[in-house]
């Protein structure tokens, strides 16, 4: 079976390089989300033929769906000759902006030396279409197969995923009295499962003073100074104690087995003048200051430690400083997520990357985090996670390639694991 399961995919090379240039050709960009209509319709015109059950859903009032730029999702369904365990692959098709620094058309799909090039290519175009050519050998070879296979294209993963897997989560698409296995053909690399990944906490910070006359500060209360000793506080003690909070998650870079703050954007008094104009400001002292963090933790902490740590540290400026004042607004919060290396589908990856590549995986963890987070608290469903073609680090960047080798030996892997775990009972 293995053989023919193999020889079925290379005889798909072509179909696969030819597969990835038209998702790439189809600019998914988001923001604002361009173009997902016809991305779910292309996906169906080419599974619809394979017997998959194709539903187009919109998430209708998700934050960023509008009728401009609709969040659409495809969840394509294929049934097996008799009943059994499902197994969905999903993958995101938004793509991020392609930002400066190209040097080829980053919607042409060009290849290059065996690589496919365009903005998605790596993130995760090229990990849907060797996900698509997993399966498409998969019933070649494998027609009588119990259970059921599930293909979903889904929307915004790029900007939280609340117009798209978690919208089809809150649905009850991802119960696991329906879909038992789950794979997410992210660019974590061809010998890497990724078992999960750090959370996230989102804030805003508000100090505020009071107005005055800029010849006369020490009739107001200026709240940048009042950011800046904000500012001393993150600097002298929180950053560093964030070094010594280490996790067990094998998190690559190595450099992000810790919990690490990155301050977003900071913002205090009138706002700054378009580049050339030759306005002046007027003299006031500012009354408010903002700034944004992104504070990334470890499955050791807790949100409400993370999130009751910088109360304190403001708390402490409140009872020190005189006529220091804050407001706190959280702007986004995810919890770790992880699934366990015994569980079902990171143990059948494994089998089929040992098979493939002659060698076992090695297992990590995401710095950030994708939409993973859905699955596991929405859907409940603990047997999920990203394995599929690419660099991470290509991710985003200008000139973003696949590797076509790469994508076949991850289709290969994909469809082992892919018979291997509808065998399971
Ligand atoms: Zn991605």
């Amino acid at each position: 079976m293995r053989d023919r399961l193999f020889a079925a995919i290379e005889a798909r090379r072509d179909d696969l390089v030819a597969l990835t240039q038209a998702l790439i050709r189809i600019p998914t960009v988001n923001p604002p989300g361009e173009n997902y209509r016809e991305i779910c319709e292309f996906l169906t015109a080419r599974l619809r033929p394979l017997g998959f059950d194709c539903r187009l859903m919109r998430a209708e009032g998700a934050p960023g769906d509008s009728d401009a730029f609709p969040r659409w999702n495809l969840l394509a369904r294929r049934e097996g000759s008799r009943p059994g365990q499902c197994v969905h692959f999903n993958s995101h098709h938004d793509v991020v902006e392609t930002g400066s620094g190209w040097t080829v058309d980053p919607f042409g799909g060009d290849v290059i030396e065996g690589r496919v090039y365009g903005r998605g290519s790596c993130d995760m175009k090229g990990g849907l279409a060797a996900s698509i050519i997993a399966v498409e050998a998969f019933l070649e070879v494998m027609p009588g197969f119990p259970g059921a296979i599930e293909i979903s294209a889904t929307a915004d993963e790029e900007s939280g995923g609340y117009g798209g897997v978690a919208w089809m989560a809150e649905q009850g698409l991802f119960d696991p009295t329906r879909v038992q296995h789950v794979i997410i053909p992210e660019p974590l690399q061809k010998d890497r499962i990724c078992l999960g990944h750090r959370g996230v906490w989102w804030a805003e910070i508000e100090t505020r003073g009071r107005i005055a006359h800029g010849s006369m500060p020490f009739l107001g209360d200026c709240a940048v100074r009042h950011m800046g000793a904000v500012l001393h506080e993150i600097e002298t003690r929180l950053i560093p104690a964030l070094s010594n909070k280490t996790t067990a998650m094998p998190v690559v870079p190595a450099a992000a087995r810790q919990s690490t703050l990155n301050i977003n954007s900071i913002h205090g008094g009138q706002p700054e003048p378009e580049p050339g104009s030759t306005a002046l400001p007027s003299p006031c002292v500012p009354d408010s200051a903002r700034m944004v963090i992104d504070r990334r933790y470890v499955a050791e902490e807790t949100t409400e430690g993370v999130r009751q740590e910088v109360v304190e540290l403001l708390e402490g400026l409140r009872e020190r400083r005189p006529g220091f004042d804050y407001a706190l607004r959280e702007l986004m919060s995810v919890a770790p997520s992880w699934t366990e290396k015994t569980a079902p589908v990171p143990q059948a990856l494994d089998r089929a990357i040992t098979a493939v590549l002659g060698r076992g995986p090695e297992y990590v963890a995401s710095p950030g985090t994708y939409d993973q987070k859905h699955i596991d608290r929405i859907g409940r469903l603990h047997n999920c996670v990203a394995y599929g073609p690419g660099l991470l680090e290509l991710a985003h960047q200008p000139d973003e390639y696949v590797g076509v080798d790469d994508m076949l030996d991850s289709a290969r892997i994909m469809a082992l694991a892919l018979g291997d775990l509808l065998q399971q009972k």
